[in-house]
C-alpha cells in the first residue's frame, strides 16, 4: 500500500486531481499556482486561495500569542494573493476549536486577524466553526485585479531571478523559539525580537506584489512560503526552465547571520531551505530589473538579484562562490516528509 508520506505533498495533489474534468472558459488559472483565478462574463479577475495552520505542526499554542496566530493565519493567505499581484478584498475564517480553549484566547485570535485585515482593507465575510482535537485555522482570501495575474509558469531563459526583502529571518526566529538553550545566547534583545517577529508576525508583500505587477516587468512570481529552493523549483518546473542561483548574492540580514553564528547554524541553509519568509521571488528581463528596484526602493524595500533563468537542460544549480556549482537540493517544507 502506498502511503501519503511516500508520495509527498505535490505528487499527492497531482495524483488526486489528475482525473478532474477540464475547466470551463471562466477559469483562468486552476490548481498549481499561488491562487486560483477566474473571471465571470469578462469582468475583473477574481483570485481565491486558502491555507491551513494546524497546532503542533505549523505552530505551537504555547509559543505564539493568539493575536500573533490570528495575524499569521491571514498573512499566509494574503501572501498568495500578493504572489499574483492581486488586491485582497475578503476573507473567510474556518476554525477547529479544541474544547479547552478559553474564550479570551479565541477573542485574541480574532483580534489579531482583524487588525491585519484592517491594515489591508480586507473584510472577514464568513467562515466555519467546528470542534476539533487540535486547534486548526483555515483562511480563505478572495482578491481581485484588473490585469492578467503573474503566474509561476512564465520564466524565460536569460531572465534574472530576484527577491524582495531578506531571507532566513523566519527560520532564525523559529530556531530561537524551539531552542530553549538559545536564551543563553548573546543576541541583543532587539535582534531577538526582530527575528521572532519575522517568524510569528510575517508581513505579506501585498503592496509590493501589486507594484511589481504594475511595472509590467515580471515574467513569473511566487511567494516564498516553503523556502527559496522549493519556490525556485516550482518556477523552473512550471516554466520548463533551469536556474543558476548565486549563494553569495542571497540577501541575509546581519542579525540573521549573527544568530546563525551564535547558534552554530548555517544561515545560508535558513535562507535556502528555511521557508516562511513570505518574500516574493520574481523572474524578469535584465533590462527591467532597475525599474522594479527603483519602485521598491521608494517603498524602502530591497530587491536583490540572486541568479539567472537557464535552459532546462542545465538543471537547477547553486553557485558556491568558489567557482563550484552543485545541484540545488529540492527540499523545503513538505507536509508529509
Ligand atoms: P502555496 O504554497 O502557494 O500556498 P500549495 O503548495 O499549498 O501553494 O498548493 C499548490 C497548488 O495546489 C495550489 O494551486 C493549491 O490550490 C492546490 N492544492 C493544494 N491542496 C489541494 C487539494 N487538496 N486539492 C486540490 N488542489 C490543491
Ligand atoms: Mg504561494
Amino acid at each position: 500500500m502506498v502511503k501519503l508520506q511516500d508520495l509527498g505533498e505535490f505528487a499527492l495533489i497531482g495524483h488526486l486531481t489528475k482525473k478532474m474534468r477540464a475547466y470551463g472558459d471562466s477559469v483562468i488559472l486552476g490548481i498549481g499556482d499561488d491562487a486560483a483565478v477566474f473571471r465571470v462574463d469578462g469582468g475583473k479577475y477574481t483570485l481565491v486561495t486558502c491555507d491551513m495552520l494546524v497546532d503542533g505542526h505549523h505552530f505551537w499554542r504555547d509559543r505564539i500569542t493568539p493575536e500573533q496566530l490570528g495575524h499569521k493565519a491571514l498573512a499566509v493567505s494574503l501572501s498568495d494573493i500578493a504572489a499574483m499581484g492581486g488586491v485582497p478584498r475578503y476573507a473567510l475564517l474556518a476554525v477547529g476549536w479544541p474544547s479547552d480553549v478559553d474564550v479570551d484566547y479565541a477573542e485574541g485570535i480574532y483580534h489579531g486577524i482583524e487588525k491585519l485585515a484592517a491594515a489591508h482593507d480586507v473584510f472577514i465575510i464568513g467562515g466555519d466553526t467546528v470542534s476539533a482535537p487540535q486547534l486548526i485555522l483555515d483562511v480563505t482570501v478572495i482578491g481581485e485585479m484588473e490585469d492578467n495575474p503573474v503566474t509561476r509558469t512564465g520564466a524565460k531563459t536569460g531572465h534574472l531571478f530576484a527577491v524582495t526583502g531578506s531571507l532566513g529571518a523566519s527560520a532564525a526566529g523559529l530556531t530561537l523559539l524551539q531552542n530553549v538553550t538559545s536564551r543563553d545566547v548573546i543576541l541583543s534583545a532587539a535582534s531577538r525580537q526582530a527575528l521572532l517577529r519575522s517568524h510569528l508576525l510575517p508581513q505579506p508583500r501585498v503592496k509590493e506584489g501589486a507594484v511589481i505587477l504594475k511595472t509590467g516587468c515580471p515574467s513569473a512570481m511566487i511567494d516564498i512560503s516553503d523556502g527559496l529552493a522549493s519556490e525556485i523549483y516550482h518556477i523552473c518546473e512550471g516554466s520548463g526552465v533551469g536556474a543558476e542561483i548565486d549563494i553569495t548574492c542571497l540577501p541575509v540580514h546581519e542579525r540573521t547571520r549573527q544568530a546563525g553564528e551564535l547558534l552554530g547554524k548555517d544561515y545560508l541553509n535558513w535562507a535556502l531551505y528555511g521557508g516562511e519568509d513570505y518574500e516574493l521571488l520574481v523572474s524578469l528581463a535584465e533590462e527591467n530589473a532597475l525599474t522594479v528596484q527603483k519602485e521598491l526602493r521608494a517603498m524602502d524595500v530591497d530587491f536583490t538579484i540572486i541568479g539567472k533563468v537557464m535552459v532546462k537542460e542545465k538543471g537547477v544549480k547553486l553557485l558556491l562562490g568558489d567557482g563550484k556549482a552543485v545541484d540545488m537540493e529540492k527540499k523545503g517544507f513538505d507536509h508529509f516528509s
